[in-house]
C-alpha cells in the first residue's frame, strides 16, 4: 500500500466510482478511492435509480441519453452487470405545460432519443389502465427504465481495482492540503496521503471541504421519501415508471410484486434527517397512485426509507475545478436527479483531472461559478427535479 498517488478521489458513491473507472479509461491507474463507510452507503444506495430523458437543456439531454446508453448495456463498459430493467417512461404534465413538453421531446429526439409526444387520449389508447385525468400532454420513452444504483457504483469500482486502481473503504479524509493553489495531499484519519490532483465526490459532506479551500457554494439538502408496496400481480405485473410534475410524485416496479413510489422534497438537517417514511406522506402518495392506476386500490404499504437530495439553486450540479485550486475536481449539488447522468459525470471529472477541462461534452454550462454570475441553468417546468 502505497501514501503517494496520481489521483485521490473523496467519497465512493456512484460519482466517485464513476470517475475512478474513467480516470482507468484515460490510462491513469496509479489511483486511490478513499470512502468512510461502504461503497453506496450515501445518496446513492437510497436512490430510486429512474433513467429517463427528458431533460430542458441540450447538455443535459446529451448526458442523460449518453449515460442511459452506458448503463444499459452495462457489462460492455465495465465486464459487470448494472441491473437494468427496461420499463419505459410516462412523463405526465399540468395544463400550461404542454409546449415545453413539445419543445423538449423535439430536443430529445434531435440528439437521438425515442421520445413521443402524446395526448392524455393517444396515451389512454395504449395504457387503458391508467387515468390521465388532469394531465395535458406527456413524453413517453419506450427506452427508459431504472437500474441498480448498488451494482452500477460497485461494478464501476471493480473495473477501475482490474485495471490497478485502488479503493480503500472505512477511512475517513478530514480534509485537503493545499499548498501555493494546488492540492498536494488529503488527510485521513489513518495519516496523509500524498496526491497529484484531488477529485471531490462526498456528495451530502462536500460544502466543509469546499469551505477549508475557500470556494464555497450554495448547496443544501432535502428530504425525499420512498414509499414501498406491494401490488396485486395478478393485475399489475408491470407497469412503466410514471412521473408528474404536478404532484411531484414518481413511481416505478421494482422486483417480484414491489413498486417504489418517489415524493417530497422537504427542507431538513443533513446529519439528523429522519430515515424513514411518514404514514401521513404513504397515504398521501397511496392515494395519488390509486387515482392515476386504480387497480392499484389492493396494493399494500412495506414500509420505505428517505434520503437526501443535495441541491443548488438551479437543481443542476457543478462539474468543474474549484476556483483557486488547479488540481482539485468537484462534482457536487445534483439535486436528486444524478443518478442517471453518472457515467458522463464520471467520465467528466476524470477528463478535467486529465486534461484540464472536459473534452467529450463541454461542461462549461455547469461551472462552478454560475451561482456568483447570476447565469444559472433553466428549466421549462420551474425548478426541482424534473430539471
Ligand atoms: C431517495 C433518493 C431517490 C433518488 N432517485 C433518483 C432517481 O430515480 N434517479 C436519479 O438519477 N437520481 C436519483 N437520486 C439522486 C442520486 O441518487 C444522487 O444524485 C447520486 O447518488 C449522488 O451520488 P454521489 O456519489 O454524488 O453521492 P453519495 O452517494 O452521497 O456518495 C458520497 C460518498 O462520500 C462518502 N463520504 C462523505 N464524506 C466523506 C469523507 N470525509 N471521507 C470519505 N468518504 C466520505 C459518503 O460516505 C458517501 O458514500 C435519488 C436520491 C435519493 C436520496
Amino acid at each position: 500500500m502505497s501514501d503517494s498517488y496520481d489521483v485521490v478521489v473523496i467519497g465512493g458513491g456512484v460519482m466517485g466510482c464513476a470517475t475512478l473507472h474513467y480516470l482507468a479509461k484515460l490510462g491513469v491507474t496509479n489511483t486511490l478511492l478513499l470512502e468512510r463507510d461502504t461503497l453506496a452507503s450515501g445518496s446513492t444506495g437510497l436512490s430510486m435509480a429512474i433513467l429517463r430523458m427528458h431533460y430542458s437543456n441540450e447538455i443535459t439531454t446529451r448526458m442523460a441519453k449518453e449515460s442511459r446508453d452506458v448503463i444499459a448495456d452495462f457489462e460492455s463498459e465495465t465486464g459487470h452487470p448494472g441491473g437494468f430493467v427496461n420499463t419505459g417512461y410516462l412523463f405526465l404534465v399540468a395544463p400550461g405545460q404542454e409546449d415545453a413538453l413539445r419543445t423538449n421531446v423535439a430536443l430529445q429526439r434531435s440528439h437521438g432519443v425515442d421520445s413521443r409526444a402524446l395526448t392524455p387520449e393517444e396515451a389512454a389508447r395504449s395504457w387503458p389502465d391508467i387515468v390521465f385525468d388532469g394531465v395535458a400532454a406527456i413524453a413517453y420513452e419506450p427506452d427508459s427504465g431504472y437500474a441498480d444504483s448498488s451494482a452500477v457504483t460497485n461494478g464501476f469500482a471493480l473495473s477501475a481495482r482490474e485495471a490497478g486502481a485502488e479503493v480503500r473503504i472505512g477511512v475517513t479524509v478530514t480534509g485537503i492540503v493545499v499548498e501555493r493553489g494546488r492540492a498536494i495531499a488529503v488527510e485521513t484519519a489513518e495519516g496523509r496521503i500524498n496526491a497529484g490532483a484531488v477529485v471531490l465526490t462526498a456528495g451530502p459532506w462536500i460544502p466543509e471541504f469546499l469551505q477549508s479551500v475557500g470556494a464555497p457554494l450554495p448547496l443544501s439538502w432535502v428530504r425525499h421519501q420512498v414509499v414501498k408496496l406491494h401490488r396485486p400481480l395478478n393485475r399489475i405485473p408491470s407497469h412503466p415508471i410514471i412521473a408528474d410534475t404536478a404532484s411531484g410524485i414518481s413511481f416505478r416496479p421494482d422486483a417480484a410484486d414491489l413498486t417504489l413510489i418517489g415524493t417530497r422534497e422537504d427542507p431538513t438537517d443533513r446529519d439528523t434527517y429522519n430515515r424513514s417514511v411518514d404514514a401521513s406522506c404513504a397515504a398521501e402518495s397511496l392515494e395519488y397512485v390509486v387515482q392515476r392506476y386504480p387497480a392499484f386500490d389492493e396494493a399494500g404499504w412495506d414500509g420505505g426509507w428517505a434520503g437526501l437530495f443535495t441541491i443548488t439553486p438551479d437543481y443542476h450540479p457543478v462539474i468543474d475545478r474549484v476556483p483557486g485550486v488547479d488540481n482539485l475536481a468537484v462534482g457536487a449539488g445534483f439535486s436528486g436527479h444524478g443518478f442517471k447522468l453518472s457515467p458522463t459525470i464520471g467520465r467528466a471529472l476524470a477528463e478535467i483531472t486529465v486534461h484540464g477541462r472536459a473534452t467529450t461534452i463541454d461542461m462549461s454550462p455547469l461551472r462552478f461559478t454560475r451561482f456568483a454570475e447570476g447565469d444559472l441553468m433553466g428549466s421549462a417546468y420551474g425548478a426541482g427535479v424534473f430539471a
